[in-house]
């Protein structure tokens, strides 16, 4: 018998594997069951997208592209992000496109660390950061951002995090799972704090399109911020393009060169027909992300409100497309919670705890579903706390 535990890497074997996969399994098959689990828009990618894809294909596009992305996607890139965020990037040498912005994340971590190089990581933030840092052989430290600051990393917090080791700080804002977002003013408080040192910043802006009221700003922006950012972008939210498997990095092109080279080895070309759909998105889809951000407002008011009126306290999201209420009135952990509650009234949400330290006492719960499902989920939360309470 093959000793498979010994066999494969510790680092690897170690990680936990991510706390909302839990959460899709139990759901399947589930006969009524509502997720607000999965971080996943609910429209189908706009047509005019998808059939720039079909195009691709009958035309017989069906080869590698350059390893960076198709010149011309690349281009469309460079387009956006100075007319969308006011920052410039050279097509060829300041960006590349990459197999979401999943990948963009590894290749960053992967070219920056050394072993037992820090990353800060403000929490509750998306499950990845952590898990990637330590597959490097990097040290994630945490920093918990806290519902009065509104989930903003501080400038305080970040210098208190910060050792001689320190290799990069993420910021992951418009943030999952909190829905917290940091303004200009915020981001020059930072920039104060990483001016003269050689801290890189790895900035998730995937979700930057969707935010409510406020513009997104990225570091890259800010005074002397833009030679040590590296901007994580993607497709998969704000165009409603998950499975397309799609995202690019930008940055200074010494520090896009050697992401390239191991994208180059390890993944080759992002996918070419995703490619082809996503020339059309750039320049042709922003009256779909402001139809789909409407949508999402809607539903983000009416999940906030209906969590308040259950009198369960509910930061206002002001990015991305969750809710983070905090359920410590229940007296209930977040996983009893979550556990609980798929298994009563069968919705599924996300417990706080799976988004790193400073979780607890909250869970997720994702406005990219229908108002329909959103209404129901309500109802059948009132249920479950009128439940609860007359148990405490
Ligand atoms: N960053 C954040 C904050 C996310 O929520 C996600 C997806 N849930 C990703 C990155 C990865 O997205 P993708 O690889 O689909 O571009």
């Amino acid at each position: 018998m093959m000793d498979y535990d010994k066999i494969m890497c510790s680092r690897i074997r170690d990680i936990p594997p991510s706390g909302i996969r839990k959460y899709f399994d139990l759901l399947d098959g589930v006969e009524g069951a509502i997720s607000l689990g999965i971080g996943e828009p609910d429209f189908v990618t706009p047509w005019h997208i998808r059939d720039a894809g079909i195009y691709s294909l009958e035309k017989g596009f069906t080869k590698y592209t350059p390893n960076a992305g198709l010149t011309a996607l690349r281009e469309a890139i460079s387009r956006y992000m100075k007319r969308r965020f006011d920052l410039e990037y050279a097509p060829v040498g300041q960006i590349m496109v990459t197999v979401g912005g999943s990948e963009g994340l590894d290749l960053a971590f992967r070219c920056l660390l050394e072993p037992g190089d820090e990353v800060i990581i403000p929490t509750p933030s998306f499950v990845c950061y952590g898990p990637l840092v330590s597959m490097d052989n990097g040290v994630p430290v945490y920093v918990q951002t806290k519902a009065e600051n509104e989930f903003r990393l501080t400038p305080d917090e970040l210098r208190a995090a910060i050792t001689p080791r320190t290799k990069a700080v993420v910021l992951p804002f418009p943030c999952n799972p909190t829905g917290g977002i940091m303004a200009r003013e915020d981001l020059e408080a930072l920039a104060e704090v990483l001016r003269g040192t050689d801290i890189i910043v790895v900035s998730d802006e995937i979700y930057a399109e969707l935010t409510y009221g406020r513009h997104h700003v990225s570091m890259a922006n800010i005074p002397d911020m833009y030679e040590r950012t590296i901007v994580v972008g993607g497709f998969s939210k704000a165009y409603s393009m998950t499975g397309w498997r799609l995202g690019y990095l930008c940055g200074p092109k010494e520090l896009i060169a050697p992401m390239t080279k191991l994208h180059q080895y390890g993944i080759m070309s992002a996918p070419t027909t995703s490619q082809y759909a996503a020339i059309e998105a750039m320049e042709n889809g922003d009256r779909d992300i402001e139809n789909m951000k409407e949508e999402y407002d809607g539903r983000r008011r009416f999940l906030v409100n209906g969590f308040r009126k259950l009198g369960l306290a509910c930061f206002e999201p002001r990015g991305a497309f969750y809710t983070f209420p905090c359920i410590e009135s229940t007296g209930l952990t977040s996983v009893e919670f979550c556990d609980r509650f798929l298994a009563e009234e069968r919705v599924a949400v996300i417990p706080g705890s799976a988004f790193g330290p400073g979780g607890e006492g909250y869970v997720r719960a994702c406005y990219a579903a229908s108002m329909r499902d959103l209404s129901e989920a309500l109802e059948r939360l009132e249920r479950f706390l009128k439940r609860l309470r007359a148990q405490q």
